[in-house]
Parts: structure tokens; sequence; C-alpha cells
């Protein structure tokens, strides 16, 4: 312990956590709650020491830096955005350039074109996907993947009734396949979906790398 450190524990100042903390203070990200698993990305977020917003209303995406849209029922999230009038504030938003992250179902509500999905979505994302696209057999599995922005290291992917990214636009850069091709990680400007559930594992790489994203959209 240097001198240093022995004065920040006696003043009881001394650094509790990562540098993460401190780094992201301030950052405002949104997570759409009106169904599925925005608890748990909630608390990777707060985990980051970045503050989360649940976002149920048009007025609750004032002053985000960034959108979560979780995991769960794509036909449900799709209605009850139609119903809390949500649709055409966050297609604006998100078009707009908020940093906007869809993870499983959310990637479904992300995408231009969702196959299987016979509701009207946020639609922005260039990106055709396709609801259950595993079909029952295999309908939930974990697999190690492979994602260039997140580093060396393999990646831990949970999919639960999964999508698959089955077309991609000129702008859309694929960040992850599985090991026969299939993309399941995209990005295209400020959005990005994946096809697997980041929340429901202790890797914080994804979360940060979304983050980071929002942090320098919100530094520009
Ligand atoms: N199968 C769901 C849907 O079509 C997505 C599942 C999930 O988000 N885990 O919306």
């Amino acid at each position: 312990m240097t001198s240093s450190d022995a004065r920040d524990v006696a003043a009881g100042t001394e650094p509790v956590d990562s540098g993460l903390r401190t780094q992201h203070s301030g950052l405002v990200i949104g997570v759409l709650a009106l169904q599925g698993d925005f608890a748990e990305h909630a608390a990777v977020l707060r985990k980051l020491g970045v503050t989360p917003v649940e976002v149920r209303l048009p007025r609750d995406l004032e002053g985000l830096d960034g959108l979560i849209i979780p995991g769960g029922e794509s036909t449900t999230i799709t209605r009850l955005l139609r119903i809390y009038d949500l649709l055409e504030p966050l297609r604006e938003r998100v078009r707009g350039g908020l940093p906007t992250w869809g993870t499983c179902a959310g990637a479904i509500v992300l995408a231009r074109e969702a196959i299987g999905l016979d509701q009207a979505n946020i639609g922005t994302m260039d990106i055709a996907v396709r609801r259950n696209a595993f079909g029952r057999q295999v309908d939930s599995f974990e697999t190690d993947l492979a994602v260039a922005p997140l580093g060396e290291a393999p990646y831990h992917a949970v999919f639960i009734r999964a999508p698959t990214i089955e077309g991609v636009g000129p702008g859309v850069q694929v960040l992850a396949r599985l090991e026969d091709g299939t993309a399941v990680a995209a990005r295209e400007g400020t959005m990005v979906a994946t096809s697997f559930h980041p929340e429901l594992t202790d890797d914080t790489r994804f979360h940060e790398y979304f983050v980071e994203l929002a942090r320098s959209e919100k530094a520009r």
C-alpha cells in the first residue's frame, strides 16, 4: 500500500470499484421496460456505473444517451409499443442517431424486415431477421463466439428461441457468426442487434461495447 492509498483509506475515499464507474458516470441509458428481461439489462448497466432508466412512456425517452430493447416476446413488445404510443417517437429517435441495441426479441423489433412478425415494429435497422429460426429441436443453446470488437477471448452466448440475421444491407457490419456462417450480431451506425442475450451471463463486455458507443456519440 502506498502512502497515498493509506491516506485514501484513512479518509474513507478509496476507490471502491473499477475505473468504469467514474468513466461512465453521467451517462443515461434507457431500457425499454414493457415486457421481457429489462431488469437483467438494468443490473448489468448498474454494474458498469451507468444509470439505467426504465422506458415505458414517450416522455421517458427524454435525455437518454442510449437505449436497450431487451429480449422477451417481439409480438408482445410491438403490441405494447403501439398501445403506449411509443412506436413513432422511437423511430424518430433511433433514426436521429440515438444509440440503440436490440437483444433477441429486441433485434426483431429493430429490424427493417422481421420475418414471422405480423405487426409493425421500429424497423429502422437494415437487417432481415427470422423469428424462432432454430426451430423446436434446438430452440435454446449456448455457444462460444468470436466477436471481433470484444477482443480475443471467446464470448459465451446464450440463445433462447432466437432469431437469426438472414440478410444485411450495405451499411451493416456483421459482428459475429455461428460456425455455419449464420450472422447473430450486427451493427449499423448507432444501431446494434444481437440474436443472443448478453444480459444473462457474467461477461459484461458486450454492454461495455454498447456503453462506449453511447459515450462516444454523446461526446461528438
Ligand atoms: N422468440 C422470441 C420472439 O420471437 C424471442 C425470444 C427471446 O427474446 N429470447 O420474439
